[in-house]
């Protein structure tokens, strides 16, 4: 691509599409229909705060039906519109194929900033839009299933689904109808950190394979490689924290809406994230350089950039200036198809957004089968897989006991061992498991074809592969 004009973010995700369904041998007419947005439903509604009616507009885009429900968050931020949805809708039915969740692609947004309510006022908003969706089947555990994005959590997702629930009072599985809800409203536990969560996998990942580590310029594993993080909320908060709580990376830069810290020693996360909950920024934080200008910290000095927050903030204007030559993309579409094209022939090796954030969708899989099963899982297997352990343990015990000095276990083997898998345990297991088959897929298109140089275009064409012979059993 040349020129400086920017495609908007939808133009941005077809141009991508583009790129690698003409790699593709897809039958004629397919690849558009793959391409198009089924529908978007836009809605205009009031709400009584504070005296007054305010009108708010909000949007739920259905991309892809070839499986239903289909799936994506809701949004809450000002800057919603109906291309970005639309946009983000695409990107859903893609990364759903992609880590084999059986959903459609789908996605929502309300225009409003969220900081400007109070908690009972956003309830009312939630409700009122939840219900404008449910009447419309936008909200149904078969057909259509929210989630947390961006100014959403679970609170939200709570009043969603309670609000499904009162309007639909005898549906047993009412609570299928939205994920990312809290545990005690039928959530599942691990679906908060999920996102960030295979962020840290599918980066583990990465470092299992030598050539994709070569290709991107580095050597060795994730301990001591410079992090830097744009955005410490949900996504970004938890892939920093366990980075370098558990893999043992540096965080050298946090990026955040009022400015960028930075520190070449580190910096201390949990540390950052209290300091964001009490001063509402990372302004006046302690120990590290505040930058007013904080995009500018995307072009610091530092091994793995992961842009975590908005779309679009890698795009012509900076991408020649970015050094990171690994970027993994925690948020939406943060780098542009013209800045994807630059940083390509830079040799920067991007780990695409459909793969790298495709956590959240999983556990919330995981928790749509949770509410759909109406039981938690490890319930069953649990004490009965532990007390199978009991009997290996006693054997080893009296085996110990019998050579003496000559061998004993190892000190924190038998509660280690006797612990059966929780609902947590379970859930990291299927997202860790998920996170490396998906990438074994993506990578196995990089290198075995001569024609597909990046990382974006083998998931897109694992992706579209899907999607099309989905089609196809249809009889399309
Ligand atoms: P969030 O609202 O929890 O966090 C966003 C963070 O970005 C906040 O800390 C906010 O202050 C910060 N931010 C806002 N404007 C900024 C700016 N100009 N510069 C730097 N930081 C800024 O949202 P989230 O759920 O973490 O989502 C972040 C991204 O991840 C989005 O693109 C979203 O679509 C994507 N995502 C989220 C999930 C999920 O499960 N939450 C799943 C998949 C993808």
């Amino acid at each position: 691509m040349t020129g400086t004009k920017e495609p908007s973010f939808r133009e941005s995700v077809d141009l991508m599409f583009n790129r690698a369904a003409s790699l593709m041998d897809l039958p004629p007419g397919l690849e558009e229909k793959i391409r198009v947005c089924n529908a978007t439903y836009t809605v205009r509604f009031g709400v009584r705060l504070r005296g007054d009616i305010h009108t708010f507009t909000g949007y739920r885009s259905v991309h892809s039906e070839h499986m239903e429900p289909v799936k994506g968050g809701i949004r809450y931020a000002m800057a919603v519109n109906q291309d970005e949805v639309e946009a983000l809708a695409a990107l859903m039915t893609y990364k759903c194929a992609l880590v084999e969740t059986p959903f459609g692609g789908s996605k929502g947004g309300l225009r409003i900033d969220p900081r400007k309510y109070e908690e009972h006022e956003l309830e009312q908003i939630t409700r009122r839009f939840a219900y404008e969706l449910a009447k419309r089947d936008l909200i149904n555990p078969s057909q259509n299933v929210p989630a947390p994005d961006m100014g959403t959590g679970e609170r939200e997702m709570a009043w969603m689904a309670d609000q499904y629930a009162r309007m639909n009072t005898t549906d047993i599985n009412s609570r299928a109808c939205v994920t990312g809800k809290p545990l005690n409203a039928g959530g599942i536990a691990g679906r908060v950190e999920a996102t960030g969560r295979g962020i840290q996998y599918a980066l583990r990942e990465f470092f299992r394979n030598p050539e994709d580590i070569k290709a991107a310029g580095l050597s060795g594993t994730l301990d001591g490689k410079r992090v830097v993080v744009q955005g410490l909320g949900n996504v970004g908060y938890h892939a920093a924290k366990f980075l370098s709580e558990e893999d043992g990376s540096r965080i050298v830069g946090v990026i955040e809406w009022d400015g960028a810290l930075y520190n070449p020693d580190g910096i201390d996360v949990e540390s950052v994230r209290q300091w964001i909950v009490k001063h509402g920024g990372v302004k006046d934080y302690p120990d590290a350089t505040h930058t007013a200008e904080g995009s500018s910290v995307l072009e610091a000095d530092c091994d793995i950039l992961v842009p975590a927050a908005l779309e679009g903030v890698i795009n012509l204007s900076n991408a020649d200036r970015i050094k990171a030559p690994l970027i993994i993309e925690a948020a939406n579409g943060p780098v542009t198809a013209g800045a994807d094209e630059i940083l390509r022939k830079k040799g920067t090796v991007i780990i695409p957004d459909m793969y790298a954030n495709a956590g959240g969708v999983t556990v919330s899989y995981f928790e749509w089968v949770k509410n759909l099963s109406h039981i938690r899982f490890g319930r069953m297997q649990r004490r009965q897989e532990e007390s199978r352990h009991e009997l290996i343990i006693s054997e080893l015990e009296r085996l110990d006991r019998y050579l003496g000095d000559a061998w004993s276990m190892s000190p924190d083997f038998k509660s280690k061992y006797l612990k059966g898998a929780g609902e947590l345990e379970l859930v990291r297991s299927g997202l860790d498991d998920t996170m490396r088959i998906a990438y074994q897929a993506m990578r196995e298109v990089w290198h075995s074809r001569s024609d597909v140089d990046d990382l974006r275009t083998a998931a897109y064409i694992v992706a579209i592969d899907r999607v099309s012979k989905s089609y196809r059993a249809k009889g399309l």
